[in-house]
C-alpha cells in the first residue's frame, strides 16, 4: 500500500472510533479528502485506495487536477466527486458552476444567483452548502447566521443548486473544550435551519486535520481533511494558484 492510502485506512478507522464513542453511527460521518496543492497523481491514489469524494480551494487547480486524473487509465473509469471548498467570487461563479458537483462556500445571494443560472442543465444540480461565520471575526469569511435562512431561500429558487447544509471553519481554540463548543454553535445552525422549513437538509460540513474529533463529536456529516492524509502542504495554500 502507498502511504496515501495507509492513512487513508488509519484516518477512516480513527472516524469510526469517534463516531461510535459520540454515540453515531460509522456511516454518519464522510470523509472529504482535501486535496489542494497536491498532485494529481496523489489524488489517484487515494482514489484507487477507495476514496471517492475530493476537495479543492482553487477553482482552476481543481479544474486542471479534474482534466489530469481522466486522462489517467487507472483512474479514468472511477467516478469521483469534486467538492469546490475554497472562497468563490463572481468572476469564477461559471467555472464553479461548469465543474464541480458541490459547493461548501456560498455566502451571498449574488453568488447563488449566478450559480443558478450558469449551471448546465444537462448536469445534476449543484450541492450546495452554506458557509456560516460562526465566530463573529469581521475578517473571516461566511454567512452571518442571521442571514443563513433568507441565503437558503434564495438557493431553494434555482433548480440548479440544491441545498444540502451547512459548513464551517471555527478558529482555533486554546482547549478542545472550546473547540467542541463551538462546533456546537455550528451545529445548532444547522439543526435550526433545518426546523424552519429544511427538514431535508443533511450535511455539516466541519472538521478539518486539527479539529476533526471534536467536529465529529458535536454531529459534523462531512470532515475536510488534507494534510493528515496527503502530507503537509509544501506551498502556502494562501499563494498556490491565486484567484
Ligand atoms: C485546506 C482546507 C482543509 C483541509 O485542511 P487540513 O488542515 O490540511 O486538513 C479543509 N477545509 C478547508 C476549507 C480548507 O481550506
Amino acid at each position: 500500500m502507498t502511504t496515501i492510502a495507509l492513512e487513508l485506512t488509519r484516518l477512516r478507522t480513527e472516524i469510526a472510533h469517534t463516531a461510535e464513542q459520540a454515540g453515531r453511527s460509522v456511516q454518519a460521518v464522510q470523509l472529504l479528502a482535501v486535496s489542494k496543492t497536491f498532485s494529481a497523481e496523489a489524488v489517484a491514489q487515494a482514489a484507487l485506495a477507495g476514496q471517492r469524494h475530493f476537495g479543492e480551494n482553487y477553482v482552476q487547480e481543481g479544474i486542471e487536477k479534474m482534466a489530469a486524473l481522466r486522462a489517467l487509465p487507472t483512474t479514468a473509469h472511477l467516478p469521483l466527486v469534486w467538492h469546490c471548498i475554497g472562497p468563490v467570487q463572481s468572476n469564477k461563479t461559471r467555472q464553479v458552476a461548469e465543474h464541480f458537483d458541490w459547493l461548501h462556500t456560498l455566502e451571498r445571494p449574488k453568488i447563488a444567483q449566478r450559480l443558478g443560472a450558469q449551471r448546465p442543465a444537462h448536469l445534476a444540480a449543484l450541492q450546495v452548502c452554506i458557509q456560516v461565520n460562526i465566530d463573529a471575526s469581521a475578517s473571516k469569511a461566511g454567512c452571518p447566521p442571521e442571514e443563513v435562512a433568507s441565503l437558503a431561500e434564495e438557493v431553494g429558487r434555482w433548480p440548479g443548486l440544491q441545498l444540502r447544509g451547512i459548513m464551517a471553519i471555527p478558529d482555533p481554540q486554546p482547549t478542545p473544550e472550546a473547540t467542541l463548543a463551538l462546533h456546537q454553535r455550528a451545529v445548532r445552525i444547522f439543526e435550526q435551519l433545518q426546523a424552519n422549513g429544511w427538514p431535508q437538509l443533511d450535511t455539516i460540513s466541519l472538521g478539518m486535520s486539527a479539529d476533526w474529533p471534536q467536529a465529529v463529536a458535536a454531529g459534523s456529516t462531512m470532515v475536510r481533511i488534507g494534510s493528515s492524509i496527503f502530507g503537509a502542504r509544501v506551498r502556502n495554500s494562501a499563494t498556490a494558484t491565486p484567484q
